[in-house]
């Protein structure tokens, strides 16, 4: 196993990422309030098909972490350009189908953030979501459900960790991030 998880993490770096380390699935940290800081306060509530409400509630994220036993943390840093997510998020799709392929079959992808692989997202335009819109969404393949979306604190799961994440006060300042792959 040692070998694929060394694999995934040098693929990660030599495609960008500052760190990335295998954790306990433990370590990821899942509360109701961070699915509430979504709703209430972000500008691409029901925006995005992989926000809310088009993603699972935390209570369902508990319980599918518990069919993993790992996950692969990765950092991202010093991050300008918001846009630079599309190409993070084709990173952790990629990732995901290299452990699949790799034996490691039930590997999901989470990404952080609101979802940026389209110019333009159709849930936009819909005025009553249901469950069924998701199947509007342009890149169905790959476009992964947000950490934060389906409850995942992801500063504390940062911590747990071994990484020290910061709250960036300024909306034009440089920032790091974390996306989760997880392994079974
Ligand atoms: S891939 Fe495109 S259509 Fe799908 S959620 Fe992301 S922005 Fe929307």
């Amino acid at each position: 196993m040692k070998e694929i998880y060394d694999k995934l993490i040098q693929m990660a770096i030599s495609k960008g990422a500052a760190s990335a380390k295998i954790i306990p699935i433990e370590a990821i940290s899942v509360n109701d309030w961070v699915r509430q800081k979504c709703e209430f306060g972000c500008t691409q509530y029901g925006k995005k098909y992989t926000c809310p409400p088009y993603v699972q509630p935390p209570k369902q994220t508990r319980k599918i972490l518990k069919e993993y036993n790992k996950a692969l943390i990765i950092k991202f840093g010093e991050i300008k350009d918001r846009m630079e997510w599309r190409g993070i998020q084709k990173l952790m799709a990629e990732l995901e189908r290299e452990a699949f392929l790799s034996g490691l079959y039930k590997a999901f992808a989470y990404g952080a953030g609101t979802c940026k692989l389209c110019d333009n997202c159709s849930a936009d335009q819909v005025q009553s979501p249901t469950q069924f819109d998701k199947r509007g969404c342009a890149n169905r393949r790959i476009a992964r459900p947000s950490m934060e979306g389906v409850g995942i604190d992801v500063y504390q799961t940062a911590k747990n960790s071994g990484y020290d994440l910061k709250v960036v006060p300024k909306e034009d300042m440089c920032f790091t991030s974390y996306c989760l792959l997880l392994l079974e």
